[in-house]
């Protein structure tokens, strides 16, 4: 069978789980397996191998997560369960910091840096200086994979939120978790596939933004930012939360990320 044919295949199964999504992610998957080409043929042996991996997508699991990785910003990243899927949204928060990053202001902490997406991007396309922070030792070790795959070293340090974090930052960025508890209660078969210790920000959704609040200047250089990315409805409670913030829109128009200027 020609790889082109493969697709269609595909594509037909994976119809109920991944509608009208379906011939792009049998593409995603045949060339993860290394066929590239449309008429490349494809054994039987060829076949079986992709098998499992279709399986695990008709079991709900996201592509990516099947898949292993997935680009962020243009650079590949390895993903697995331990950490969260890099999204879109977040691409508006690395692109606010590079753009925030000069010569003499490159030091950055990525607080909650999950597969290390945010600081590893600073890192290869800004010549950023990185401390990559984490709880999980799991998404430690991912970040740290990632670097390499990208190039670029990071300084990684486990740690709830600031609490073993040492040292002062010109830029602080996170994406920390932010839902609810309902959101959480409510959220959809993707969704549940993914650590909840990366989702979830309190009964209210904002433990994280809280404790980030209390400590942040510590560890803020004068003429630093914090740049913070919010669930789209967080945007009133997480200003509330700081003196002089800016919100940025991703770019489906939603708000998406809180800058805050440390001015002083
Ligand atoms: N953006 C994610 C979602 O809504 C949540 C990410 C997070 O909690 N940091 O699914």
């Amino acid at each position: 069978m020609i790889v082109r044919k493969a697709e269609q295949k595909i594509a037909e199964l994976l119809k109920p789980v991944a509608g009208e999504d379906a011939r792009t992610e049998a593409v995603f998957l045949l060339r993860a397996s290394g066929f590239h080409s449309p008429y490349q043929e494809l054994s039987e042996t060829d076949a079986k191998l992709l098998e499992p991996l279709i399986e695990r997508r008709l079991s709900g699991e996201p592509l990516q997560y099947v898949l292993g990785e997935w680009e962020f910003y243009g650079l590949p990243f390895y993903v697995d369960e331990t950490v969260l899927i890099p999204r879109p949204d977040t691409e508006r928060l690395a692109e606010t910091a590079l753009s925030l990053l000069s010569e003499d202001k490159r030091d950055v902490l990525d607080l909650c840096c999950g597969s290390g997406c945010i600081g590893i991007t600073l890192a290869a396309l800004g010549g950023a200086h990185v401390t990559a922070a984490d709880i999980s030792s799991d998404a430690l070790s991912m970040t740290e994979r990632n670097a390499r795959r990208n190039g670029v070293s990071v300084r990684t340090v486990q740690s709830d939120l600031f609490d073993s974090v040492e040292g002062t930052f010109d830029l602080i960025v996170s994406n920390p978790p932010y839902l609810s508890q309902a959101e959480i209660d409510a959220r959809d078969e993707s969704l549940r596939f993914e650590p909840a210790l990366a989702l979830y920000g309190g009964k209210d959704g904002m433990d994280f933004y809280r404790r980030i609040a209390k400590d942040y200047r510590h560890f803020l250089r004068p003429g630093g930012a914090l740049l913070l990315e919010i669930g789209y409805t967080q945007r009133e409670a997480v200003e509330a939360l700081f003196a002089n913030s800016e919100c940025i829109e991703d770019y489906g128009g939603r708000p998406r990320v809180i800058v805050v200027r440390n001015d002083d």
